[in-house]
């Protein structure tokens, strides 16, 4: 998911759904946008489909005034799989002795079952199946007396990851995690400041970026500045490095290193370590990309736009169902037949997770009159279900937990298959000693399977570790 928050700027609605479009790719299947006015008191509006479909006629925007707001752009990871219902559309909100609040989260809490059974057995009533709904009822029930407090004491029993952006009648706020898993950078906008998930969505509005809110930390603004504390244990940090790989957009930095640069980076290490004789490489668009320009300045084989994507389609992943993902491949990729019939095509592309897109990818290309393919992947072998706030089937549904990497070429049908190294992957993100194999610098449970916080909901319905 993505989210985004704004204090201190007139129309505070029109900078959070310029963000919220900017962060689009974070989550498309819902939207939603909670502001505060003196006058108008809170107000919010929550749709399906994208930003700028929803946001963008005054009707609505009208209805969000004020110089506070923060929005979400959703995908479901949890609660009502495929079919997200409005209720479960963010930000959600909770009127308290002290006020209102409304919250905006990203990620995935791991014990949000345990917490929901207690939480119903002592009274609270959920409208939503989200994990997120969790943190409203344990501020509800806090004997703390200040809305931030509050939020503090919820969070100390959640587990898992979560950024956040919240907002009060007065005050914005911002917390990650302990472990920092996912994304939440601050931004200065004129007078005022902003929160968002990713730096691209500050340089939308005109934001100067200013720092990344630290794991652990918890950031309090109002319009006459800012106050930081960490609530949490400190802990060291696990932030997602596949968000380097895949979910980030290339314009985005994180942790001080341009997404785009970084996928650079994969794709030279996947050239050094995986080289193969051909004659050009091509991404899979978009995702692909970076790696693929990587990988053709390391090896010297020219690179070429050998499938055109439609950029009218989403993110083939997000949408929920898997017949719409199968029809998503040729709705959104095509082949430019005329490029590859007669040669050896290097194809470069983010991950493969249940190899659908890259067995139809393959076929196309085949089809095409392609000599030979060779896939090379910009992440590890995805064998581990992801917890933490990105969307992965079952473990039984991922190709590399069921076969070995010579089963998946045949699977595949490629001439050869190879994956970047976990540590080629670390080298690439900047570690230039590689993993630290005692204490990772990322969460990589994906593709490791060690996961930095046991996901406990999981544990109690079965999963094994
Ligand atoms: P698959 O191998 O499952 O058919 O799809 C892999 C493609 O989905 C990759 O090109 C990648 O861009 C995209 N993708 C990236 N991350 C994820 C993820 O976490 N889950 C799924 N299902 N697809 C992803
Ligand atoms: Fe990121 Fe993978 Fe860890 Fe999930 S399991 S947070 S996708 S690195
Ligand atoms: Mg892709």
């Amino acid at each position: 998911c993505g989210i985004f928050g704004v204090v201190g700027v007139a129309d505070a609605a029109n900078f959070v759904a310029l963000g919220l479009h900017a962060l689009q790719h974070r989550g498309q299947e819902a939207g939603g946008i909670v502001t505060y006015d003196p006058e108008a008191g809170f107000q919010s509006a929550r749709r399906f489909g994208y930003v700028r479909d929803n946001f963008t006629s005054q009707k609505v925007m009208e209805t969000l005034p004020g110089s506070l707001g923060i929005g979400h752009v959703r995908y479901s990871t949890s609660g009502s799989k495929g079919q997200t219902a409005i209720r479960d559309v963010q930000p959600f909100f909770g009127e308290f002795a002290m006020g209102g609040a409304a919250i905006a989260h990203n990620g995935n809490i791991t014990n949000a079952n345990a917490l929901r059974r207690e939480l119903i057995g002592r009274g609270s009533i959920f409208q939503s199946s989200s994990d997120s709904e969790c943190i409203i009822h344990l501020m509800a029930r806090s004997l703390q007396q200040t809305i931030p407090e509050r939020m503090e004491d919820a969070l100390r029993r959640v587990e898992g990851a979560f950024s956040i952006v919240a907002m009060t009648r007065t005050k914005l706020i911002g917390v990650r995690d302990p472990l920092g898993v996912r994304p939440l950078v601050l931004g200065k906008l004129g007078d005022g400041y902003a929160l968002s998930s990713e730096t691209c969505a500050l340089d939308i509005i005109g934001a100067d970026f200013v720092r990344e809110i630290e794991p652990g930390e918890m950031v309090v603004i109002t319009e006459k500045g800012i106050q930081s504390h960490f609530p949490f244990r400190r802990q060291p940090s696990k932030f997602c490095i596949f968000e380097h790989v895949y979910f980030s957009r290339p314009d985005s930095i994180l942790g001080g290193r341009s997404v785009y640069e970084t996928r650079e980076a994969i794709g030279r290490e996947l050239a050094k370590e995986a080289p193969v004789d051909a004659d050009m490489v091509c991404p899979v668009p978009d995702s692909g990309t970076p790696a693929a320009i990587g990988y053709s300045l390391e090896s010297g084989i020219p690179y070429a736009m050998g499938i055109i994507r439609n950029q009218y389609m989403g993110r083939t992943f997000i949408e929920p169902t898997e017949s719409i993902r199968n029809m998503g491949v040729r709705l959104k990729l095509n082949v430019n037949r005329a490029l590859v019939r007669g040669k050896r095509i290097i194809l470069v592309d983010d991950s493969v997770v249940r190899g659908t897109t890259s067995r139809k990818i393959k076929e196309m290309i085949l089809d095409a009159g392609a000599a030979e393919v060779h896939f090379r992947i910009a992440s590890p072998p995805t064998a581990w279900p992801c917890f933490y706030g990105v969307d992965t089937p079952d473990r039984d549904k991922l190709l590399a937990a069921t076969m070995s990497e010579d089963e998946m070429r045949e699977h595949l049908g490629v001439d050869s298959l190879k994956f970047i190294s976990l540590n080629g992957l670390y080298r690439a993100v900047g570690e230039a000693e590689g993993r630290n194999k005692s204490c990772p610098q990322y969460c990589d449970a994906c593709f490791s399977g060690e996961y930095p916080v046991v996901p406990s909901d999981k544990v109690e319905s079965g999963f094994v570790m």
